[in-house]
């Protein structure tokens, strides 16, 4: 007789196996049971835990309910009410639908659930064992369900073993009800940990939840946006520069109001600070993207916390454009103060100040640029009211930096403009002083017009007088090559020129004067840098070394003609305070606080 050694796993082993892949933790519980009392549409629920959840988790909610039939059922595994074909699973609007969450929960660990239906008179209660045979009681209790998990893998040792100190497991059990409690505003919530309650948040707006949970000085750091396409909708919070997060647990991306993880979209918003933060620190953000359930697939996880995007590429350049935009309407002047009370910035970040309440009045604007344009701000709430289309970004941020009551007469130009120690520029603005320096100023704008022509057709180059050769190690000289097509778009006419050798028929006209010799070598060189402290695009790196190398540099005496070039040109850029590292560019100091320094105040 043979022996046949494949068999069929009875189902209580199965379902313990399948339980491994959707829970880990009393969080998972936690999450799933949260996601059936959304799926349920209840308005008002509560999640209490014991010992970290390890040893009682508990969620009631207030929704639909079941029946006993359903109730017993809710426990097998594939046990759904939410598709009931393949086709239903192209276009998902429920949280739950592989109907394994009870049936993995009831398997590791002791369950009750108390469920009550509206038609019903009393509630229908199941108790399981470890994925034994459920005992089916009957008590009174209000519509709605309640499900308890005792002893979270008190029948799997290994899986115990692994689960955390009280404290930890507090915290993935906090993340998870803050991460509804922040997609579900309009929903009551309640979060008791060892007769604590934690939470006790009330139906809200999402801005009024954002309060709740953060606080109103966290809240002063974010920026509210939103925006919509035709298929893709984003609206939320980003951080302003100088919130900036020691670490990753304050970024929030919420699909179709599910929590997921998707490291392209994160670092889209990422892209959106272009250097504005400091090295090490993250940006606060909690996005919330809509888009249609049939253009993307939450079915690629167990947890569900990952999707696949029809369409991830066109999501990235939406999600960067937005943030951009949500940055570029702020503006980040660091204003200076000499220390003492109440005027020193926040001291996160790059100590930037925040300038919403003091924004630059018309006159500095205008004696700057001699720009007329019409847009106010609503100095309540930091709102611009534009009375013009704001046709791109680049203009958006221009004219906001311009905004401002347009009663003054004729603009008057910087009529006065003083270098100072041929490093910083020098010019007076209606409440004070502006100081400029002249390098960073000059790479941001170099910055952002090779960015452009990245994006554009190259610009012919300035031939060069006398064409001349250079020789570069094997190594340069392979990657000038490799980079060929991007200094072509810069506006430089490179040539092979035999063995490590290339030849420099013209350069970009904006090279500062005298550097075209030494220019390419220097580029290279910051280049490789760059390459090495972080990978990024080439062209932003190239972008970053060419301006820096291209651009006039401390000790350069500059016209009074170039200086007044150089302002109007830098408040054309779309980040006129911030150079591509992060250094600002411009300060401030204001007449108080000359007065208040020679004590007239
Ligand atoms: P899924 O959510 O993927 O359908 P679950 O195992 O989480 O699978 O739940 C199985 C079924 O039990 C759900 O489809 C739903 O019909 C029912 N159910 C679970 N929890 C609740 C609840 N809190 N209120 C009403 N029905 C519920
Ligand atoms: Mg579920």
């Amino acid at each position: 007789m043979i022996q046949h050694k494949i068999h069929i796993l009875p189902d209580h082993i199965a379902n313990k196996i399948a339980a491994g892949e959707v829970i880990q933790r009393p969080e998972s519980v936690v999450k799933e049971l949260l996601e059936n009392s959304l799926d349920a549409g209840s308005k008002d629920t509560a999640v209490v835990i014991k010992d970290g959840g390890k040893k009682l988790i508990q969620v009631v909610d207030d929704g639909t309910g079941m029946d006993e039939q359903d109730a017993v059922a809710s426990f097998l595994r594939h046990a759904t009410s939410k598709i009931a074909s393949y086709e239903d699973l192209e276009e998902i609007t429920t949280y739950g639908f592989r109907g394994e969450a009870l049936a993995s929960i009831a398997a590791v660990a002791q369950v009750t659930m108390k469920t009550r239906c509206i038609d019903d008179e009393a509630a229908v209660v199941v108790h399981i064992d470890g994925g034994g045979t459920p005992r089916v009681t009957r008590e009174g209790r209000e519509p709605g369900t309640s499900v308890f998990v005792q002893n979270l893998f008190y029948n799997v040792a290994a899986r115990r073993k692994f689960l955390k100190s009280t404290n930890t497991e507090f915290r993935h059990v906090y993340d998870a009800v803050q991460r509804v409690a922040l997609s579900h505003p309009e929903i009551a919530m309640r979060f008791v940990s060892d007769d604590e309650t934690i939470l006790d948040l009330k139906a809200e707006t999402l801005q009024g939840r954002v309060l709740d949970i953060f606080g109103e000085r966290q809240l002063d750091g974010m920026i509210w946006f939103e925006e919509k396409s035709e298929v893709i909708s984003l609206h939320g919070y980003i951080g302003k520069p100088t919130f900036g997060q020691k670490s990753r647990a304050n970024q929030y991306l919420f699909l179709n109001r599910r929590y997921i993880v998707n490291r392209n979209i994160n670092h889209a918003v990422f892209s959106a600070y272009e250097n504005l933060l400091v090295k090490g620190s993250f940006p606060f953000f909690l996005l919330f993207l809509d888009i249609d359930p049939r253009r993307v697939d939450v079915n690629v996880h167990p947890s569900k916390m990952e999707a696949k995007f029809d369409d991830e590429q066109n999501i990235y350049r939406f999600v960067s454009t937005v943030a951009k935009k949500a940055l570029a309407v702020r503006e980040f002047v660091p204003a200076l103060s000499f220390g003492g009370e109440g005027t020193s910035s926040s001291g996160i970040g790059l100590g930037f100040t925040d300038r919403q309440h003091s924004w630059p009045s018309a006159a500095d604007i205008r004696s700057i640029t001699g720009f007329e344009g019409s847009a106010t701000i609503d100095r309540a709430t930091g709102e611009i009211i534009l009375s013009k289309s704001v046709p791109d970004g680049t203009q958006l941020a221009r004219q906001l930096l311009l905004a401002q009551e347009d009663t003054a007469a004729s603009a008057e130009r910087a009529h006065v403009v003083w270098q100072l120690h041929n490093k910083y520029i020098l010019t007076p603005i209606e409440n004070g002083l502006m100081i400029i320096d002249q390098h960073v100023a000059h790479e941001r704008v170099l910055y952002e017009r090779v960015l452009e022509r990245f994006d554009n057709t190259p610009r012919s180059p300035q031939q060069v007088l006398f064409p001349f050769t250079l020789e570069l190690t094997a190594g340069d000289h392979a990657l000038v090559i490799e980079l060929l097509p991007y200094f072509e778009k810069l506006g430089f006419a490179i040539k092979p020129f035999g063995k490590n050798t290339v030849m420099i028929e013209g350069v970009p006209p904006d090279l500062r004067q005298g550097s075209n010799e030494k220019i390419i070598e220097e580029i290279l060189s910051l280049y490789k840098e760059y390459h090495q402290e972080s990978p990024m695009e080439v062209r932003d790196n190239l972008a970053k070394s060419f301006s820096c190398k291209a651009a006039i540099k401390a000790g350069d005496k500059l016209s009074e003609q170039q200086m007044k070039s150089l302002i109007d040109q830098l408040f054309s850029t779309k980040m006129p305070f911030v150079c591509p590292h992060g250094r600002p560019i411009v300060l401030k100091i204001s007449t108080e606080e000359f007065d208040r320094r020679f004590g007239r105040t």
